[in-house]
């Protein structure tokens, strides 16, 4: 049990200083599986000012936006209409949602 300086995170970060330029990387969660990752390495889902959702793979659309992982093991599919709108704070019609959700289950099965 060495208690040395507390932190041991710290301790473990101040010795890769130097490797990875001491960058910090920004995780989201994703709204399927809630794992953390970094925003890269997640499919981004944004709704836009007028009203419809998308997908954002690039994740530079304006707009409030929530995160998917691209985890083989995550399924997509079982993504909730109303949890998203509930996070995004908008209303979903049937056909944005049926494209949306299409879309979203065919990048994670392409890449
Ligand atoms: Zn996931």
């Amino acid at each position: 049990m060495a208690e040395v300086g507390g932190n041991p995170r710290e301790a473990a970060n101040a010795g890769r200083v130097g490797m990875t330029r001491g960058r910090h990387v920004p995780t989201r969660s994703c709204m399927v599986c809630g794992i953390r990752a970094p925003k890269r390495e997640l499919d981004r889902i944004v709704a836009s000012a007028d009203g419809c959702v998308w997908i954002d793979p690039a994740g530079k659309m304006p707009g409030r936006g929530t995160y998917i992982c691209k985890n083989p093991s995550c399924d997509r599919s079982t993504l909730r209409r109303g949890r998203l709108e509930y996070t995004l704070r908008t209303e979903i019609s049937d056909d944005n949602w049926a494209q949306l959700i299409a879309s979203i289950v065919a990048l994670g099965t392409t890449s």
